[in-house]
């Protein structure tokens, strides 16, 4: 078998006083994203469907919030090292795609220095990831502004 598929869901809650960061990028908004580490819940959502695609579990496993060496971690250090784990046992990114759910802020204008800098760390192509934002149109939690939800599905080739 040559290809794998795999998929990654998750969803962070919305606070004040944190940044908002995704893929990333630091995103100007009047609330960020709580987690043990920076919280940017589209990366996870990324690295959960890269471990997913080779059954490796997820990143809970690799990446225990009870352990205080990832408090604050960047989560593209860590999407650094789900990419080696995949590297190492000789499988390479095919594709990515994503999506982001959150009512606000617009995340069209982020789109682009995302992709650029998710396609840096896992040394493709921006073309090669997909980024799709979307409102829950007001419904659910995220609707209610309580949090930020990302989904990312991964093709891995060798
Ligand atoms: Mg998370």
């Amino acid at each position: 078998m040559n290809i794998r598929i795999g998929n990654g869901y998750d969803i962070h809650r919305l606070v004040e006083g944190r940044p908002l960061i995704l893929a990333g990028i630091e995103i100007e908004h009047t609330l960020g994203l709580l987690g043990h580490s920076d919280a940017d819940v589209l990366t996870h959502a990324i690295m959960d469907a890269m471990l997913g695609a080779l059954s490796l579990g997820d990143i809970g496993l690799y990446f225990p919030p009870s352990d205080q060496q990832w408090a604050g971690a960047d989560s593209l250090m860590l999407l650094q090292q789900v990419h080696q784990m995949i590297s190492e046992r000789g499988w390479r990114i095919g594709n990515i795609d994503s999506v982001v759910v959150a009512e606000r802020p617009k995340l069209k204008p982020h789109i682009a220095a995302m992709r650029d800098r998710l396609a840096q760390v896992l040394k493709i192509a921006p073309e090669q990831i997909g980024i799709k934002a979307t409102t829950n149109e007001k419904l659910g939690p995220v609707g209610r502004e309580e949090g930020i939800a990302a989904y990312a599905v991964t093709l891995l080739e060798r």
